[in-house]
């Protein structure tokens, strides 16, 4: 007998959310999700996905890939501390290492796993850690899986962290303090501002946790945020995904030998979760060597980001102020900002809207997410569409 009450506990809330117009129904890709889609048979201009580099549909990785099937099978058969490390996930880490600039890394399943396991590994309740109100979600919920103390401060404002810092550590209630950000604000493309973070963490001893999901490949000419700023002694944790820029799937910490020795024996997905599979890893070692030999991916990305921003800000749209690719168009209104993205859509460009509570209300926007694959004709298309539709609803 399925339970009346699941029953009844889901009905109503899938119809408060269908009353609210707050539920998502997924737009299914047809075929591979490249700089052009197709959804429901219609072909789109894609500017909604975070394939930074357009490796995801590479032919070179694709090529590796395939080989990595041949030689080792589809799955790796076990986790990594039974016989799930295959040699591919040691030189996949080796040449994460090798890439941030670090002793060692550790690759996980997802970014969003490698969170849950790399926070949880080292803090616990005994200790308190200062998270930027801005941080991604799988930072949230990682924090809230070690049962350290969660201390919020404002969005990349330094003197509340200083403050904050203080108390924390002058209140002698903590053993171990961090202090955690994202390399780069994925709704506002802004970047956190690491040099008086790493100050202010000398300052009052703080463990350092970098999550560069959307730094890595955009920033220090590929290497990330981090590298940015110069930064890679000083801070504790570099952690990354291997599913935007690089193309794949993954995440990953690169830190100090000891701190990746201990992760490796007390992360709890790498412990109890099977490891990426051969083709998975194959192709992320291959995405990353391609970065490191040439910024020529890197480059077409920025001028890419840098043409759109430049378009849509002489139309007339607000953009914010984004220092990455990343290219907010804030429309402001809920219901307005759904409607253009829909006209958009029926125009021919893909940009999802994004609005309350993911961005604070009055603030809807659609997001822009240019990449090294698209073509300044499909900029060019993208842009006259913009303006059609800007036009159309007065909005420009
Ligand atoms: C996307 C993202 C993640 C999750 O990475 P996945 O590899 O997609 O699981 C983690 N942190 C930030 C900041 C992200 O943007």
């Amino acid at each position: 007998m399925p339970s009346e009450t699941l029953n009844q506990f889901l009905n109503d809330n899938l119809q408060e959310l269908k009353d609210q117009g707050l539920y998502n129904e997924i737009n299914v890709v047809e075929g591979p999700n490249g700089p052009r889609i197709t959804i429901d048979g219609k072909e789109l201009i894609n500017l909604s996905s975070n394939n930074y580099l357009g490796l995801a549909t590479d032919d070179r990785l694709k090529e590796v890939a395939k080989d990595a099937v041949d030689s080792h099978g589809v799955g790796a058969g076990a986790v990594r501390t039974i016989n799930g490390t295959l040699d591919l996930h040691v030189k996949l880490e080796e040449k994460i290492a090798e890439f941030k600039g670090t002793e060692s890394a550790i690759a996980y399943q997802s970014g969003f796993n490698c969170n849950m396991a790399a926070i949880s590994a080292v803090m616990d309740k005994n200790d308190a850690i200062l998270s930027d109100e801005l941080n991604h979600a799988s930072i949230i919920d990682g924090c809230r899986l070690s049962k350290a103390k969660i201390l919020r401060f404002n969005h990349s404002d330094m003197d509340d962290l200083r403050q904050k810092a203080k108390e924390a550590k002058e209140s002698g209630q903590y053993n171990k303090i961090m202090i955690i950000t994202d390399g780069v604000f994925s709704m506002d493309g802004d970047i956190a501002k690491l040099p008086e973070i790493v100050e202010i963490a000398k300052e009052f001893d703080l463990i350092t946790y970098v999550d560069d999901a959307h730094g890595s490949g955009v920033l220090g000419k590929g290497a990330g945020t981090v590298k940015h700023f110069g930064l890679q002694n000083d801070i504790d944790f570099q952690m990354g995904t291997l599913s935007k820029a690089i193309g794949v799937v993954g995440g990953y910490v690169a830190g100090k030998q000891n701190l990746i020795d201990w992760l490796k024996v007390r992360s709890r997905p790498f412990l109890f979760s099977t490891s990426l599979s051969p083709a998975d890893v194959t192709a992320c070692t291959k995405a990353i060597d391609l970065l490191m030999e040439s910024t020529e991916l890197h480059d077409r990305m920025w001028e890419n980001g840098d043409y759109l921003k430049k378009g849509l800000k002489e139309l007339g749209f607000d953009i914010g102020d984004s220092e990455t690719p990343i290219t907010p168009c804030v429309i402001g209104e809920e219901k307005a900002t759904q409607e253009f993205s829909k006209r958009l859509f029926d125009e021919g460009v893909y940009a999802k809207s994004i609005v309350f509570p993911t961005v604070p209300k009055g603030s809807g926007r659609v997001r822009n997410m240019p990449t090294a694959a698209h073509t300044k004709e499909m900029l060019d298309e993208a842009l006259a569409i913009y303006e059609k539709v800007g036009k159309d609803m007065g909005l420009i």
